[in-house]
């Protein structure tokens, strides 16, 4: 009997093609053109003939199941039972008869979600996993998400924008934060505490010390039993400690801030991609609603909209109008701590067990 061969066990993600709707599929590679007739609404023609009409709406991102439900029943009542999600979590429901595109609005607006998030459009934030999900967060990205959302809806709605915005939020200051034309990331602002009663039962010390990027933990006696110390001299509280470690608390609900960053951007699309710039700092950690961050990210979209040249990003219109300038107009006060010149880096990076220059 030969031998059978053994199959791989397939653990990624599953093939995506049999979750298309079947305008999509048969004219996979076949597109021709396309058009946005109103915004949240994208038109494509096939070379075959073939037309698809795909509505764009936003939600809430962490959806309880009554509205999941409630949005495949939309789905299967008026968009042949396909949806899709945009990286930035918008929903997509195609459809490929005209005819059907209007009650599908009009079904989804009823409900409450609003039709938007293409073009020049702020669209949908992107957001880190917050208090649901992850054991580390300093703050919680997804509501952050939500109450700023609530406060743009009409740019959301509508195409108004110089350019397309992309914001993003992230809950803590090390992992999976964001790059955007405006990010929202924690910013924490004091050396971890450390529980010395707990260190030696729950962390492994050597890896915590590796972690630190400017060598700032060394292993230390405390009480008679192992622990670790923090040198705050040198601590950048970056926050790498903690989740290793969780007895190295550096979540403060007074001292973990939030800072906004302005004009990062992925695409090379007409320029290069580039990474953004603090430009606010130390603005309260304030759930449930976040007024604070929502009010310098108002007045930043405010002012980019009424002084970009037409399709200018967001990080193009600071680079054409400089730096000065943008502080200057959105009011934001300019500190000694937006100054970057790399001294303070060299001088703490070169204790670094990891960097040396
Ligand atoms: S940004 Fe940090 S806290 Fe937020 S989900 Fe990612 S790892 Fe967790
Ligand atoms: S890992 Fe970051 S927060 Fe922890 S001690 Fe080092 S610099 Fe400070």
């Amino acid at each position: 009997m030969s031998a059978q061969p053994r199959m791989p066990t397939e653990s990624g993600t599953p093939d995506h093609f049999q979750y298309m709707h079947p305008t999509l599929r048969r004219n996979y590679g076949q597109w021709s053109w396309h058009e946005r007739p109103r915004p949240g609404v994208l038109h494509h023609v096939s070379r075959t003939g073939d037309q698809v009409w795909t509505v764009r709406a936003g939600t809430q991102r962490q959806m309880d199941v009554h509205t999941i439900r409630k949005l495949c029943d939309i789905a299967d009542k008026y968009a042949d039972g396909y949806v899709r999600f945009t990286i930035r979590s918008n929903i997509e429901f195609m459809v490929a008869d005209e005819k059907k595109v209007k009650p599908l609005i009009e079904a989804l607006t009823k409900e409450g979600f609003p039709i938007g998030g293409t073009g020049n459009s702020v669209s949908m934030i992107s957001h880190t996993q917050g208090w649901l999900h992850c054991d580390i967060p300093g703050t919680d990205a997804s509501g952050v998400v939500k109450s700023l959302m609530d406060e743009l809806h009409q740019e959301f709605i509508n195409e108004d924008m110089p350019n397309r915005v992309k914001i993003t939020t992230s809950c803590c200051q090390i992992n999976c934060g964001g790059q955007g034309d405006i990010a929202i990331n924690v910013q924490h602002t004091k050396p971890p505490r450390i529980n010395h009663d707990l260190v030696a039962n729950l962390c492994e010390r050597p890896s915590v010390v590796a972690r630190c990027p400017v060598a700032a933990i060394r292993p230390a006696m405390v009480n008679g039993r192992p622990s670790l110390e923090v040198d705050e001299r040198k601590c950048i509280c970056c926050g790498a400690c903690y989740p290793p470690c969780p007895p190295m608390q550096i979540n403060d609900p007074e001292h973990s801030k939030i800072a906004i960053w302005v004009g990062g951007k992925n695409s090379n699309a007409r320029s290069k991609p580039s990474l953004h710039k603090l430009v606010a700092a130390g603005i309260p950690n304030n759930p449930p609603r976040w007024p604070e961050a929502a009010a310098v990210v108002k007045k930043i979209l405010a002012v980019y909209k009424q002084d970009a040249h037409a399709w200018e990003r967001m990080g193009e219109w600071v680079e054409r109008i400089g730096w000065p300038r943008f502080f200057e107009l959105t009011g934001l006060p300019f500190t000694k701590f937006h100054v970057d010149n790399w001294r303070g880096a060299r001088a703490s990076l070169n204790t670094s067990a990891h960097v040396r220059f």
